[in-house]
């Protein structure tokens, strides 16, 4: 049992002054009472830094000014950490997604299992150490090492994919495992590059790869830190007949589980499924697949506003990846519109080029001023400050991206919690405000995950 008291909480109802919370040995959480009358030390920086030093145990106690939910992170490729800030450069004929994929190719050819987990580790660490306290692995990378043009089998799947559930577990951070099911190089069937070759599994092996991780996450020891959802790659690496047979698949093994998909990234992306399907990528998937609450839109970076409607709709949720959006030039998605109308959102640090939960968040409202020419754009009408406003949304959202119902912090929710320092004494919703644009002074002083408190060093 870990006891936490906070000067403020952000519960599911709101800010929530001197509470007292509990996390059970399930990883989650038991009760938020009051708590005794100003129980937070005057510096609680020092009691921190005094729980750290008077014991190298895991401390089982901690106090804080703030504890909010942990962001989750609702897409990331963690393979792609290893190239982060070296392709940064033009090439003879400029520099675009496209190339930036030619590198990323390029750099699994001496990539083996040892090495994704120790890039896996060390990136989920950091992750964690910057405010996400989950995160939703878009796992296509099937079989790693040796040359190009082999395609993977079931082994080389496990191997991979116990790459990065040891480095989850190593790491303290809730994993949702989604298996990507990648099959063509391109619309209309295209055969795959010798490159992609790694990616593909067959359909039989995919399944019971999935049948063996199912088995795996249900151990109780795990204490819900293991999900599995799917995902199809994209509707240029997944045809018709494949998302129909993996949506079967779901159907048989796990009807409510969450399914994750790329669409609407690159314009040409766009204009090749007009060609091959005669509609929009969003479009099609809304006609010819159940999309629901279950389901997360990575990107939609060029949906059009009829299909962000349908989205809404359905309540299935945007997953935004501001930062690797920005450093891959795909684009503004609407995010004005889609907060105003009340869309279901969560972020993604995807390419991990950036790895910091808040910074998501500000260059999403950045974005919005820079347009609008105004400020404190993303607000809703209870609560005028973007730091807020976001960090809600994108729980709530979030959560529901990694397969849980619970929008925020309650009884019963997973055990997901940051804690911050106040030093200026702001009132709560300034200080987060303060978290995500400035951190003058407010700072991140420890995590919690069903793993256990982990407290940053000072
Ligand atoms: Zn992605």
């Amino acid at each position: 049992m870990i006891r936490i008291d906070a000067r403020w909480a952000l519960t599911e109802a709101g800010w929530r002054p001197h509470v007292r919370l509990h996390v059970g040995e399930d990883g989650r959480i038991v009760s938020i009472d009051d708590a005794p009358a100003d129980p937070v030390p005057a510096d609680p920086r020092a009691e921190l830094r005094g729980i750290v030093r008077r014991d190298a145990a895991p401390p089982a106690d901690a106090s804080a000014d703030l504890v909010v939910p942990g962001l989750p992170d609702a897409h990331c490729h963690a393979f792609q950490h290893g190239i982060a800030g070296v392709a940064e450069r033009a090439g003879g004929h400029g520099d675009s997604f496209w190339t930036w994929r030619e590198r990323m190719y390029a750099s699994l050819s001496t990539l083996d299992a040892a090495g994704l987990e120790r890039t896996a580790t060390a990136l989920y660490r950091r992750l964690r150490a910057a405010g996400y306290t989950s995160v939703a692995e878009f796992h296509y990378l099937h079989r790693l090492g040796g040359e190009p043009g082999r395609r993977a089998s079931l082994a080389t799947a496990l191997e991979s994919a116990q790459a990065l559930v040891r480095a989850a577990a190593s790491a303290g951070i809730s994993l949702l495992l989604l298996p990507v099911l990648y099959r063509w190089g391109g619309f209309g069937r295209a055969e795959l590059g010798p490159r992609q070759a790694r990616f593909a599994l067959a359909r039989d092996d995919y399944r019971r790869l999935i049948e063996a991780l199912l088995v795996q996450a249900a151990d109780p020891a795990l204490r819900g830190m293991l999900r599995i959802g799917l995902a199809p790659h994209s509707l240029r690496a997944c045809d018709p007949e494949d998302l129909r047979w993996l949506l079967e698949l779901r159907e048989a093994l796990m009807p409510d589980c969450p399914v994750h998909i790329h669409v609407s990234e690159q314009p040409a992306e766009v204009r090749d499924a007009r060609a091959a399907l005669g509609q929009t990528p969003i479009a099609w998937l809304c006609e010819h697949a159940a999309v629901d609450h279950r389901w997360t839109l990575v990107h939609a970076t060029h949906a059009t506003p009829s299909e962000l409607r349908e989205v809404r709709t359905r309540g299935a949720t945007v997953c935004v990846c501001t930062t690797t959006e920005a450093n891959l030039g795909d684009g503004f998605f609407p995010i004005e519109d889609w907060f105003a109308a009340g869309g279901r959102l969560s972020v993604g640090s995807d390419s991990n080029v950036g790895t910091d939960a808040a910074e998501e968040l500000r260059w999403l409202e950045y974005q919005a001023r820079l347009r609008r020419q105004a400020r404190a754009v993303l607000v809703d009408a209870d609560c005028p400050h973007p730091g807020t406003a976001l960090w809600r949304r994108a729980v709530a959202g979030g959560r529901l991206s990694l397969g849980s119902d619970r929008p925020g912090l309650a009884p019963g929710a997973p055990a997901e919690l940051l804690l911050l320092t106040n030093e200026g004494g702001l009132a709560p919703d300034d200080a987060l405000d303060d978290f995500v644009f400035s951190r003058r002074a407010t700072r991140l002083a420890g995590t919690v995950t069903p793993a256990g408190l982990l407290l940053q060093q000072a």
